[in-house]
């Protein structure tokens, strides 16, 4: 008799002591969905989510005291360039202290060519965030043509598609262009649209940084909804913008383009980081011809005076038409030829340096330092109203366009450090832009939609435990232009694949992320 009481309150429902890993209990619950929040609990056993709601029947080896607190799954950064800075820290502390539990890397045509490779690196470090990859057109194109300024040969073109075949099952989860870097930037449309079918024949997607963010940039919009119409893929706006004071307000014209698009059938989304500042290399000051193959060419054409005198005026013509006067709105972010100049403007450089305080002399100092190589800057080229006005489209995610951060390394911008915290601090809670469970839902299913990242972006049973736990009231970016390495506040926990990885605000030693394939992937 005994036996079978005992035999009773083991198999009975309602007896029965399910052991959980950990229960996060009385959090106010966002599932991503963007619907309203909700009490309640969610339990975690072997890395996935195994029951979202009262879940105060069962047992668990810890237990996540969330009461007053936001539970939501982990952010999604779709929009990342980690690649030789994961190794430098695969705590990637910049991305869990805001909340990022996965980065999509490869974007803007940059990204490793062997795949296969890189994915088994990844899992050799053990980074503390899930690693996605794309296929980056700049580095495909590169590793079979150079740098040549010119269209492929059959034979090159069949070299680039084998590339991006192999890429696509090694098991990346789309195909990237940076149109306006070398040598992305002598692709015609065509080829892109050939090299895009490729990647659309495995579900993938195009994302791209588009040929200009700038005059021009209805026409490179077009060129983007063409090219996922032509190769029939679903298409990703990478840091969709404005760029230069003449054409603020401009995103009245350019988000109407996408949802024209959208209405007449093309899948197109696109990002965003929320700042009015962007980041890129010192380059994208020049022509594109001036950096065809490589550094010793670079240099003999800029000493060539009538093609520097060339450079000089077509340097000017460009500040005229932003209306300024000096180079005061680029500053330095990483200088290798000399450190001393991260975080100054160009125009502060100059008179540092005692030069003349003339745009002439500072377009100088320019070309003086792509002869040493170039830099890394950050241009403050935006307008509020339109990052305003393009945050508020429902299709737009937001993502940091940010490499893992080496903590104190030169003067980066702010948004690898502070992109969802000021979001959440900024832009929902202190201008009520967006509605908090909005603003969850760009950082988490609509990114894992867009992406195929399977069962990731929802706190639902069995998908995986990628969680964050936070302070509606406290989060916060603390990161700024001139004191970047900062990291962001409010976050209690962030969970990957159910390991605890930041704990009451402090990172612990976890680094469970792992490789998230593909839809086309195919193991050997
Ligand atoms: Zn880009």
């Amino acid at each position: 008799m005994k036996w079978v009481i005992v035999l009773l309150l083991l198999v009975h429902p309602c007896f029965a002591q399910v052991g959980v890993d950990i229960m996060i209990q009385h959090g106010k619950i966002i599932d991503g969905t963007g619907n309203s929040w909700f009490y309640g609990d969610v339990a975690i056993k072997d890395g996935k989510i195994i029951a979202v709601g009262n879940l105060s029947h069962l047992n668990a080896k810890k237990i996540i005291n969330a009461s007053s607190l936001i539970v939501a799954p982990g952010f999604i950064d779709v929009h990342t360039h980690i690649e030789d800075d994961e190794v430098k820290n695969p705590f990637a502390s910049n991305f869990i202290y805001d909340g990022v539990t996965t980065v999509i890397t490869g974007n803007c045509g940059l990204s490793k060519v062997d795949l296969r490779k890189y994915f088994l690196f990844i899992d050799s470090i053990h980074p503390a965030v899930n690693v996605a990859s794309l296929i980056g057109h700049n580095d495909v194109r590169k590793a079979v043509m150079g740098s040549v300024n010119r269209e492929p040969d059959e034979i090159e073109m069949q070299q680039m598609e084998a590339l991006i075949t192999k890429a696509m099952k090694d098991g990346a989860v789309g195909f990237s262009t940076g149109l306006i870097y070398i040598p992305g930037t002598y692709a015609t449309t065509n080829e892109i649209i050939q090299l895009a079918k490729i990647a659309a024949k495995y579900n993938g997607v195009y994302t791209t940084h588009m040929r200009d963010e700038a005059d021009s940039v209805t026409q490179a919009i077009e060129e983007a909804l063409t090219i996922g119409r032509l190769a029939d893929i679903s298409v990703e706006i990478s840091h969709f913008k404005l760029s230069g004071q003449q054409n603020w307000g401009r995103s009245k014209e350019t988000l109407p383009m996408v949802i024209k698009a959208r209405q007449d059938g093309l899948d197109v989304t696109i990002d965003q980081y929320p700042y009015t500042a962007s980041s890129t290399s010192l380059s994208t000051l020049l022509p594109d011809w001036v950096f065809a193959d490589g550094q010793d060419s670079i240099n003999a054409r800029l000493n060539n005076l009538t093609i520097r005198k060339q450079l000089i005026k077509y340097m000017m013509g460009k500040l005229k038409k932003r209306k300024l006067k000096h180079y005061s709105y680029t500053v330095v972010a990483n200088y290798k030829a000399d450190t001393i100049l991260n975080g100054k403007s160009i125009e502060a450089i100059n008179l540092l340096m005692h030069k003349k305080h003339k745009a002439k002399a500072e377009a100088e100092t320019i070309l003086e330092m792509i002869e040493k190589g170039g830099a890394g800057m950050v241009f403050h080229g935006m307008s509020e109203n339109d990052v305003k006005n393009i945050m508020q489209y429902p299709f737009n995610m937001f993502a940091s366009d940010a490499s893992i951060r080496v903590f104190g390394a030169a003067v980066p911008h702010p948004r690898g450090y502070g992109t969802n915290a000021r979001i959440l601090s900024k832009y929902v809670r202190e201008e009520k832009i967006l509605f908090l469970e909005e603003a969850i839902r760009r950082m988490t299913s609509l990114p894992a939609q867009k992406f195929h990242l399977k069962n990731r972006g929802l706190l639902l049973k069995d998908y995986a435990a990628d969680i964050v736990v936070f302070d509606e009231n406290e989060v916060q970016d603390l990161s700024t232009y001139e004191k970047p390495h900062q990291y962001s506040t409010g976050f209690k926990y962030v969970l990957v694949n159910g390991k605890i990885t930041l704990e009451n605000g402090n990172q612990t030693t976890e680094r469970n992320g792992k490789v998230l394939y593909g839809e086309g992937h195919q193991q050997l």
